[in-house]
């Protein structure tokens, strides 16, 4: 349904038109009442939207109140200081609790809040090509699409290794590809959670694959599935403790902010630039923006603070079981199904054109998925399968 079918009209394309004009022919209310409108679709849109790894069940309405000030910060995640209200207090919790639970000591490790699982990935692999210059860029097949975007902006050369059929890294033959390049480090991308498949990449595995290359730099993209694979039953390895050395992890998905956010994280000895930080702003500053969305890490820690570890993973084990209950029921109707048992992705045929577009359905090739967010309930996944099977 569209719902502003007029959307790219001007002044004269009358009422709905979305068009900016040299003055304003509108009402404040009007182009209010239009904002509205858009959200109350995206709204609606909660019940039916099942294809992609977003987390739709978000009320941060509290805040809306405070929508008449700036949410900016500038630099590292401070302590906080009233007379400098752009370094916010809120960031430096978020990230020493997703350290802790990512396995590394809180008290070194460098981190803030991303503009999303992107930033995180580009920021990892800057910090592995400034350690490891000579080395190429190892990633999956099933790497996110934005991991050779990153490659390009650093001028990294890339080293594509096959899948395994299960969508995970074949790690024989990052070894293989290791040793056409040996001695020259490696930066590697494991994916906790790829796109399609969900898949988990064997990290333990894959530092050992490196060994021909010389000294290894391993990020994890773990945009989606880090915190899932946190609270699997048998978490596969995903951290610190599982030999990261950099942690991208997306905000809007298993959290729930309301706007794309991320953090990443880092071994903090190995974080580039680690004093640039300019007289003029009066912070350190690693990061990879200048100005940051400060109401972002509002968001992260007012949803963590919420939730706590406990919350969160009795969270993450909701959506695992509502996974596998989509998984079980696609199974009883005779249809092929695949999922990795730490990952909300549920892989099945590709359906009808219509039921991929109604359920918003990510398909690739032969293949679709859904992905067992919490706004996806087990009366969700009976509404789709009574879709599905007819
Ligand atoms: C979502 C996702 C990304 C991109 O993260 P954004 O937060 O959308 O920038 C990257 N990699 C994986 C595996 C993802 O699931």
């Amino acid at each position: 349904m569209t719902i502003f079918p007029h959307a790219d009209r001007g002044p004269s394309g009358g009422a709905g038109g979305l068009g900016i004009a040299d003055l304003p022919w509108t009402t404040a209310a009007e182009d209010g009442e239009l904002v509205h409108r858009f959200g109350e679709a995206l709204r609606r849109r909660r019940e039916t939207s099942i294809g992609y790894p977003v987390n739709l069940d978000v009320d941060y309405r509290a805040f809306g109140g405070l929508l008449d000030v700036l949410w900016n910060t500038v630099g590292d995640p401070g302590p906080g200081d009233p007379f400098r209200p752009d370094r916010q207090p809120f960031e430096r919790p978020v990230v020493r609790f997703l350290s802790r639970l990512a396995g590394g000591d809180p008290d070194r490790t460098y981190g803030y809040v991303t503009s999303g699982g992107t930033e995180g990935n580009l920021f990892g692999l800057h910090t592995g090509r400034e350690r490891l210059p000579r080395a190429p860029l190892y990633h999956s097949a099933a790497a996110h699409h934005t991991v050779a975007r990153a490659a390009a902006l650093l001028r990294m050369e890339t080293v594509a290794v096959p899948t395994r059929r299960d969508g995970s890294m074949d790690v024989r033959a990052l070894r293989d590809a290791c040793g056409r390049h040996a001695g020259r480090g490696a930066v590697v991308v494991a994916t906790v959670g790829t796109t399609m498949l969900g898949a988990v990449d064997d990290l333990p595995a894959v530092r050992a694959a490196t060994a021909p290359a010389g000294e290894c730099h391993l990020h994890v993209d773990g945009a989606l599935g880090a915190l899932v694979a946190a609270f699997a039953p048998n978490p596969p390895p995903w951290g610190f403790d599982a030999g990261a050395d950099t942690l991208a992890i997306s905000g809007h998905k298993l959290i729930g902010a309301p706007v794309p956010c991320g953090v990443v994280l880092a071994r903090d000895h190995l974080v580039p630039f680690p004093g640039a930080a300019g007289e003029y702003l009066g912070a350190r500053d690693a990061t990879l923006a200048c100005s940051r969305n400060a109401l972002a890490a509002v968001f992260l820690w007012y949803a963590l603070r919420r939730l706590g570890r406990d919350g969160l993973a009795a969270r993450a084990a909701h959506c695992l079981s509502v996974a596998a209950y989509a998984e079980s029921r696609i199974l009883a109707l005779g249809r092929r199904c695949l999922r990795h048992p730490a990952s909300l992705t549920v892989v099945f045929d590709r359906p009808a054109p219509h039921v991929c577009r109604r359920w918003h359905l990510a398909a690739e090739g032969p293949l679709a998925h859904l992905v067992a967010m919490p706004h996806v309930t087990h009366d969700t996944v009976d509404r789709f399968l009574e879709d599905l099977a007819r």
